[in-house]
């Protein structure tokens, strides 16, 4: 594998950094430009969208037939990082979640028929979208979260489709979102019980209990409870096949995390570089913050942690351009680098002193949104439990060399 970027996706990353630096990050300090949930207003957003579209930055990940640059994941990874030093980026270059992960599902498993309608208008930006699967807890403690076979809401057969009952929780972006992806019981199959299919806000036969407050800055649409008491679907916006809901899953998640990991190194790097020009420029005593070994040793350790992320990110994002699911590669990226965000954050927080607990930098923004990283799409335990198991599966093969056969 070769790290080396093309002169096209240089290309990319430089005009995406230079808009982030010049367009995006001048607009966080005024709270002028934040909507009551602390995301981007829309306003803000949809002058700011325009002008990245204006640019070719748009939806990178998408083919260039549809409106996007056709970028694999190795070349998105560069970008998305960029992207992410705001903390508005990813949503004006249109590679947020989960959009950005819904529309990459959708173009690998979608039909025609399925990409005109369900995928085109999350590309053009017109509506946004959501994914449907984890579930509250019932009184018996089930309900689809770290483990998917505790589903239990259920789509039933009808004679032109499917029959929905049942709950979910912590949709992003559910009350703004148009189009949904919904993860449903059709059997008590193990492997292929679950079966996934789209539908869009305005049928009837569901509703939005609550907006679920949180302790980070949200999503546009925030975090939501759903109930389902007889949302009919019709049989042709079923994905995939009946039964392959975890197989969607799983085709989902695997990209879908690993820009999680792009974004989140973004993020990472930009606590530090606060971090670093604040103490290059802070006193103490007959020098500057930067020249004490102890903070050298805190600012070492978070780059370091943020290249070991970024180099197995890379991996992963190669591994999956090949075509491999990369299960182990895409776990232990999003652990590792879950972890480095954090630790750059409250590196970055500490170093700050007083002013990095305040609202004057991002630093805090980022510092509570970093919290769900290492719960978000698996958790860091559950993560590490899959690596164990491959682990006991493979032996010594599980450090195995890429090597041709
Ligand atoms: C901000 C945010 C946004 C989200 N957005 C979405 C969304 O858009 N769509 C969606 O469907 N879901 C979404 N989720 C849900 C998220 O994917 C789940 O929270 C996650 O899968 C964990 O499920 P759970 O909350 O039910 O926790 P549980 O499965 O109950 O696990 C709780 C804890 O138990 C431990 N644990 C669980 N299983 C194991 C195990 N096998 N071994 C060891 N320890 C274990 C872990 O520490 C884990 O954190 C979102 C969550 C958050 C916080």
């Amino acid at each position: 594998m070769d790290f080396n970027l093309s002169p096209k996706v240089e290309a990319l990353r430089t005009s995406i950094r230079t808009f982030v630096d010049e367009r995006l990050i001048p607009l966080e300090a005024d709270r002028a430009n934040y909507d009551e949930h602390e995301n981007i207003s829309q306003e803000v957003l949809a002058k700011f969208r325009a002008e990245a579209r204006s640019q070719g930055l748009w939806a990178l990940q998408m083919p260039v037939a549809r409106g996007g640059r056709g970028l694999g994941l190795a070349e998105m990874a560069p970008c998305y990082e960029e992207m992410n030093r705001s903390i508005f980026g990813p949503m004006v270059f249109n590679s947020a979640a989960p959009d950005d992960g819904n529309m990459m599902v959708l173009e690998k498993v979608g039909t025609d028929a399925q990409k005109r309608r369900w995928l085109q208008p999350i590309v053009d930006g017109e509506v946004q979208s959501s994914f449907a699967m984890t579930e509250p807890m019932d009184d018996v403690g089930e309900g689809c979260g770290s483990d998917p076979a505790l589903t239990t809401t259920r789509a039933t057969r009808t004679n032109t489709g499917w029959r929905i009952h049942g709950r979910k929780w912590f949709i992003t972006g559910a009350e703004a979102a148009r189009h949904f992806m919904l993860i449903a019981r059709t059997s008590e199959d193990e492997r292929k019980g679950l079966s996934a299919f789209l539908f869009h806000a305005d049928q009837p036969g569901w509703r939005i209990v609550r907006r679920i407050p949180i302790m980070g800055p949200e999503e546009h649409g925030g975090h939501c409870e759903l109930e389902f008491d007889g949302l009919e679907i019709s049989d042709d916006d079923r994905l995939m096949e009946v039964g392959d809901g975890l197989k969607l899953t799983q085709i989902r998640l695997g990209p879908a995390r690993l820009t999680h990991c792009m974004r989140w190194t973004g993020l990472a790097r930009r606590s530090l570089e606060i971090a670093m020009a604040h103490a290059s420029q802070r006193r103490s005593g007959t020098g500057r913050l930067i020249e004490r070994e102890s903070v050298q040793a805190l600012i070492g350790q978070a780059g370091m942690d943020i290249q070991t992320g970024r180099l197995l990110t890379m991996y992963a994002a190669w591994k999956l351009d090949q075509g491999d699911f990369a299960r182990k590669e895409v776990s232990m990226a999003k652990v590792v680098v879950a972890d480095a965000l954090h630790r750059a954050a409250d590196t970055a927080l500490q170093l700050l002193g007083a002013k990095g607990y305040s609202r004057d930098t991002p630093v805090e923004w980022i510092y509570r949104y970093a919290r769900q990283a290492r719960l978000v799409d698996g958790a860091s335990e559950v993560h590490r439990m899959v690596l164990a198991s491959f682990m006991r599966r493979e032996g010594t093969e599980f450090f195995g060399w890429d090597a041709p056969r």
